[in-house]
């Protein structure tokens, strides 16, 4: 038995995300008894560090090239590779790669899935996990029934735990299907980090009133080296790019600051942002809902306690 790990490392490179998700690996086959393996599927930079987060050997495949992604390749690689090891647990980072595959992967290991975990394995409760339902309002715990499991874990679930020295590197002998689809191009935001894994963001509203309102808006996420963000309407009017709504129909984020400003908070935006560790909210309304999820909260003209909120950020760093 093993718990097997599958860490993206995007460009060649392991991320926070894959800290995060080797930790909660090692502390579940902690919980099992048993060791935690991590499987790498490219170039890596930096593999054997995995080793510090409690992974023992870690298996890598392809490790000189960068194979473009392929959730029907990838998934069934991964799925070899546990039964080759024996996995009883299969996890895997919530992210857009992770929630492709992991329902491929269960259904050639026919194990039961859960997909966006939020929460360790209870030992208490053979095997519960729990993950928010219904835009967050609720909490659901599952146990997974079969013997082998499968799991996608949200970011920020818990925070990488160094516990060791460096672990070992296997290269696999084994090679990945002609993918079915072929990555033509790609674009990639530089110089910021991404929303998904964004642990500070600043995010704003139609109260803005226009794109060109959005300086004060960088200004103080600059000052914080915040990410931005917005609601739907101000991405769907052009004010802002794509990328950068959250909610329900857009990027689900769980950062430890959301400061929100000119944001209502409706029922669809907070689905996307409720996990955020501690909320803050600017809004001239009192009865804006968002204040009813807020941790902190100013009923003021975003206008003036914007500006002012990144000149006592400003002044809070250089002292
Ligand atoms: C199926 C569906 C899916 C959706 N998915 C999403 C989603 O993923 N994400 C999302 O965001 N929305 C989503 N929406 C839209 C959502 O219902 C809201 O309409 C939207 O979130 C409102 O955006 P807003 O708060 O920026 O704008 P508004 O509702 O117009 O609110 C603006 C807020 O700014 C405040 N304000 C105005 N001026 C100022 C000022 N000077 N200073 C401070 N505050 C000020 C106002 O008091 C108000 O609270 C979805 C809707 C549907 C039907």
């Amino acid at each position: 038995m093993s718990v097997l790990v599958y860490i993206e490392s995007p460009e060649g490179k392991i991320k926070k995300s894959g800290h995060e998700v080797a930790t909660y690996a090692a502390k579940t086959a902690q919980i099992l008894g048993t060791e935690a393996i991590g499987l790498l599927i490219g170039q890596a930079e930096n593999a054997a560090q995995l080793g510090e987060y409690g992974l023992g050997r870690i298996l890598q495949i392809h490790p000189s090239e960068n194979p473009d992604f392929d959730a029907k390749s990838w998934a069934k690689l991964i799925s070899e590779v546990a039964l080759a090891q024996n996995a009883s647990v299969v996890i895997l980072t919530h992210s857009a790669n992770g929630k492709s595959m992991a329902g491929r992967i269960a259904v050639r290991l026919e194990a039961g899935c859960i997909s966006g975990a939020s929460s360790l394995p209870d030992p208490g409760t053979s095997f519960a996990v729990s993950k928010s339902v219904f835009s967050g309002k609720a909490k659901v715990n599952y146990q997974i029934q079969t013997s082998t499991k499968v799991i996608s874990l949200m970011g920020n679930t818990l925070q990488p735990e160094k516990t060791g020295g460096p672990g070992t590197v296997e290269v696999l002998d084994k090679k990945l299907d002609t993918p079915s689809v072929k990555v033509v191009s790609r674009q990639t935001s530089t110089g910021i980090v991404p929303l998904p894994e964004a642990e500070l963001v600043v995010s704003a509203g139609r109260g803005l009133k226009g794109p060109e309102n959005w300086g004060i808006i960088e200004d103080l996420a600059q000052s914080l080296g915040a990410t931005t963000a917005c609601s739907r309407p101000v991405a769907d009017s052009g004010w802002r790019p794509h990328h950068e709504h959250v909610g329900q129909t857009g990027v689900a984020i769980r950062p430890n600051l959301y400061i929100a400003a000119g944001i209502s908070g409706a029922i669809q935006h907070l689905a996307g942002v409720n996990n955020s560790k501690v909320i803050v909210v600017i809004n001239k309304d009192p009865e804006a809902p968002f204040f009813k999820a807020a941790d902190f909260g100013v009923i003021g003209d975003a206008f003036e306690v914007v500006p002012r909120l990144t000149a006592a950020i400003r002044k809070f760093k250089q002292g």
